[in-house]
């Protein structure tokens, strides 16, 4: 399983009850594919026949004819030839995802010994952990929400006790009520196998910060990287959610030992993540990044300007968080 594969499939089963993978997506991909056919976690769809309409085209047409001219597929305005658009073989192909499915084969390599049980639509209760925790997943992020999710939650124990593995896109705002709740969130491409389509158990309980040995001089960054809580030195950081996102990644780059956030990714957080509708300039990054080395330094009581210590800039590439004497802990 490639790691895009794996990663393109819980993306699309978070965007709705009954997810499909377009052809177009699957066109590339090969072995991998095909056991995912064989498993029936992919199931092909009849070939389409039509096509949205025009983007972008006054014709005013609603779905669009699929029709073959001079050897080519071309998904036809009836009036402006300009509009049509050329289609390939694949492009015509989609898969029905099953999420059941989907579902029992993440969580096959676990250890768990029973099967996922379902609790409601797109939501899953997976296993259990140790000391009574256990760990739910729910893979739309539609379901997401208090008025859906807590009356399926009922049947899960109460939520310092309960891990809920959230989809890939869930936004901020969505993660706040359950965090305030004191549910404990995980996204699930975070909990991802590198490799496989396999959740890793060890990402689902939290961690304590007993578990970081601490040398002297370290300074603790204590960060749960789908909340919006963070605490450095033992002091909660005061911070914008998209700056709070920012400092996710380069927390995460820096505790991976990869070190360098990209300045892509943190652009891309900036902006809301993946689906972010308004691209950043790097402008906004720096200020970010500005806003973050003050809120460090202000934690930790060092003067400001020891903040670009804190936070390396590596001129266009990205920015490192320094460790040491930063140790973060991922909670
Ligand atoms: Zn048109």
């Amino acid at each position: 399983m490639t790691d895009n594969l794996a990663k393109l499939l819980l993306r699309r089963s978070a965007s709705g009850p009954a997810p499909i993978l377009a052809g177009r997506d699957a066109a590339f991909l090969g072995p991998a594919f095909e056991r995912l056919l064989a498993k029936g976690i992919l199931t092909e769809l009849p070939p389409a026949s039509s096509w949205p309409p025009c983007a972008g085209c006054c014709c005013g047409f609603g779905e669009r004819l699929i029709v073959e001219i001079g050897g080519q597929l071309v998904a036809q305005c009836p009036d402006d030839a300009n509009a049509d658009t050329v289609l390939d073989a694949a492009d015509l192909r989609s898969f029905a995802i099953d999420a059941d499915r989907l579902v029992a084969v993440l969580t096959a390599g676990t250890g768990w010994p029973d099967p996922p049980e379902r609790l409601g639509a797109s939501v899953w209760r997976l296993g259990d952990l140790a000391e009574g925790r256990a760990v739910v997943l729910v893979l739309d992020a539609l379901a997401l929400q208090p008025s859906v999710l807590l009356p399926i939650l009922r049947a899960a124990p109460p939520p310092p006790s309960t891990t809920l593995v959230v989809p890939p896109g869930a936004a901020a705002d969505a993660r706040r009520p359950f965090l305030d709740m004191r549910y404990h969130l995980v996204g699930l491409l975070e909990a991802l196998h590198p490799t496989d389509l396999a959740l890793r158990r060890e990402q689902l309980a939290p961690i304590g910060t007993k578990a970081a040995a601490l040398s002297a001089g370290d300074i603790l960054l204590t960060i749960n990287p789908l909340g919006l809580a963070a605490e450095f030195g033992g002091v909660p950081l005061v911070l914008r959610a998209r700056d709070f996102d920012v400092l996710a990644v380069i927390a995460r780059e820096a505790a991976d030992g990869r070190a360098l956030a990209r300045q892509d990714d943190l652009l891309q957080a900036l902006a809301g993540g993946e689906d972010g509708a308004d691209p950043v300039a790097t402008e906004q990054l720096e200020k970010s990044i500005s806003r973050i080395r003050d809120a460090l330094c202000s934690a930790a009581g060092l003067p400001r300007a020891q903040g670009r210590k804190l936070i390396v800039n590596l001129s266009r590439r990205g920015y490192r968080l320094a460790v040491p004497p930063i140790r973060v802990v991922f909670s």
